[in-house]
């Protein structure tokens, strides 16, 4: 662009100094022509006559006067090219002029002219000739030889300005043209930048342009896909967050195995479930996971007939579970194999709890079916004749009623029990005064301990209220307080002591983690240590008899213990077999 303008600029100036010297020479020229037709006119030209030496003597003073007058060399040739009169130099001195350009062109069409470089004036000179041809005249050539050096000068002058000229268009073309580029590429620039950022998943990035041309539509345009790319990132992102949330708060494990075999995901869950962080097993091939080997067998089945497998395994890594698998081949696509997706359950506590309730089935048949058996017999005993032994007849009446009492409050404790532990009972917590309640249940159990001469001790704080379910609270300490008596030989005694749980777990603002300490106390026959860890559990009993003949029915402290932790309370017991056996509750004060 640059190169035409100059190569332009250059053309221009050569044609215009072209045009402006030759026009100066043309009117030279002409100036000439005009005044050697007056010289001509003027002189006696070509009529002298004598010996040469003396014309050139002649001529030369007339040109030389001619030259005073015209302020140019002139020159007078003859017809044969001998120079006669020359206003500046010898004309014996030079050459003949007969084959000189501008003579020659005289001498065919009147007037002949040349431009020379001459070597006596080092200057470029023009010569104008013109042809003498007055009849009444010698022949002969003037010329008139002017100095190019004016008309130089003023081409000079034009190259100056010319090139002077160039040089502030070119600097102006420069800058308009770096302005123009710039105001050109500058957005595009910018484009490209944000084009960049936005490739980089900086999805933020917007071309900053306010602008109606076609850049500027790009510029819109670039926006316009960078917030559509934007919002799409933001859904993806927000559904992506959802699903991982949702993978790691499930509590069920879920690992994945892409189509080339390797552990693509696995969930916080199946890390738990399985021994293994996701870093451990990721990017492994399945079968190098260290994974029990009837699992990774099913997978195998899996890829093998891409069917879907449910399956229950025992796990001894990292603890012992029972895992319920179900593996589902994915399908991308519909048909294209995309791996496994393996959902692990841990079912160990709700297979336990299926354990318990058959067995405590079991239990409640076996204990169901003694009273039973017992009632039974002595019917049928009195039936075949006893009922006429009247006093056999009322000893056996009198099993029959206990043995049926017992039955009843058997079933009594096992509908109690399964109501607490299903949770069905709504605890209705009030303030109870401790001191009326304690005094109450005591004189509840006073005729049977008196029965048995044991003494009833209690040890109440006065003004000490708690939050409980009343009725509950009662069962809790008519539980302990039978057991107190039912297993304390006669003479012997039972305490009940409440007092405020002091120490850190007291600590606290106002009412709040304050607990209150229950303990029943016996001087009986104890409990042996290694029965203690077992004796809140349903139906167990240190000694079956014993408990049989006191009337236990082997629930007692397991209602208990679940009425207390209903009340988010705990229990525990110590004991000395011989010395008796402590009973220590601790309850919130608020609920
Ligand atoms: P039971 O109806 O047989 O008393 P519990 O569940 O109340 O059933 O008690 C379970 C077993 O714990 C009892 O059979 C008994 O062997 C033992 N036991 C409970 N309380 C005492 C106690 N205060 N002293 C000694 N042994 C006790």
């Amino acid at each position: 662009m640059m190169a035409i303008i100059g190569a332009t600029m250059v053309a221009a100036g050569l044609f215009i100094a072209k045009v402006l010297e030759q026009s100066h020479i043309d009117l030279l020229r002409g100036n000439m022509m005009r005044e050697l037709k007056v010289i001509a006119a003027e002189g006696n030209w070509g009529k002298q006559t004598g010996s040469d030496p003396e014309l050139i003597v002649s001529y030369t003073k007339e040109a030389v006067m001619l030259k005073n007058l015209a302020n140019t060399r002139i020159t007078y040739v003859r017809e044969d090219g001998k120079v006669l009169g020359d206003s500046d130099q010898d004309p014996a001195a030079m050459d003949n002029h007969h084959d000189r350009p501008e003579i020659a062109e005289a001498r065919t069409s009147g007037f002949g002219d040349a431009i020379r470089f001459s070597d006596t004036l080092k200057k470029n000179m023009l010569y104008v000739a013109m042809r003498l041809d007055d009849p009444n005249r010698a022949g002969g050539y003037l010329r008139l030889a002017m100095s190019l050096e004016d008309v130089d000068a003023t081409v000079r002058q034009v190259w100056y300005f010319l090139i002077i000229g160039l040089i502030v268009l070119f600097v102006l073309a420069g800058i308009v043209s770096y302005r123009i580029a710039r105001g050109l590429t500058r957005p595009i620039e910018k484009i490209t930048r944000v084009a960049k950022q936005i490739t980089n998943m900086n999805y933020k990035a917007r071309v900053n342009m306010h602008k109606n041309d076609e850049v500027g539509q790009l510029g819109q345009a670039i926006n316009r896909m960078a917030d559509s790319l934007q919002l799409q990132m933001n859904r993806i992102t927000e559904n992506e967050n959802r699903l991982k949330s949702v993978l790691e708060n499930m509590t069920s494990g879920v690992m994945m195995i892409g189509p080339d075999e390797r552990i693509v995901l696995l969930n916080p869950a199946a890390e738990e479930l399985l021994g293994f962080t996701a870093q451990e097993l990721l990017g492994k091939k399945f079968d190098e996971a260290k994974q029990q080997f009837e699992f990774t067998k099913l997978i195998v089945e899996c890829i093998d007939t891409r069917a879907q497998i449910r399956d229950e395994m025992i796990f001894y890594y990292p603890a012992e579970r029972i895992l319920d698998i179900s593996l589902s081949p994915i399908a991308h696509d519909g048909d294209e194999w995309a791996g496994v997706l393996i959902v692990l359950h841990d079912i160990t506590a709700m297979r336990r709890l299926e354990r318990m309730r058959s067995e405590f089935v079991a239990n409640v048949s076996h204990e169901l079916k003694t009273p039973i058996a017992a009632v039974k017999g002595f019917a049928e005993t009195l039936l075949a004749g006893a009922l006429n032994d009247k006093d056999t007849a009322k000893q056996f009446l009198q099993i029959i009623f206990d043995e049926s009492e017992r039955l009843n409050r058997l079933i009594g404790d096992i509908l109690e029990l399964s109501k607490i532990e299903s949770k069905r009972i709504p605890l209705h917590f009030s303030p109870v005064d401790m001191s009326s309640f304690v005094e109450n249940t005591m004189n509840m159990m006073r005729p049977e301990a008196n029965k048995k001469h044991i003494e009833l001790q209690s040890q109440v704080p006065d003004d000490m209220y708690m939050e409980a379910d009343e009725d509950r609270l009662r069962q809790i300490f008519i539980n302990l307080l039978s057991n107190g008596i039912a297993y304390t030989p006669e003479g012997g005694k039972v305490k009940v002591r409440i007092e405020p749980v002091l120490g850190p777990a007291a600590a606290g603002r106002e009412g709040e983690n304050e607990r209150v300490r229950i303990v029943i106390q016996d001087t009986g026959i104890g409990i042996p240590k290694k029965d203690l860890p077992r004796i809140f559990e349903r139906f167990y009993r240190v000694d079956k008899a014993r408990s049989r003949s006191s009337g236990g029915t082997g629930l007692g402290l397991s209602i208990v213990k679940h009425l207390v932790e209903l009340h988010q309370g705990t229990i525990k017991v110590d004991s000395e077999p011989g010395i008796g056996t402590k009973f220590t509750i601790e309850l919130p004060v608020i609920h």
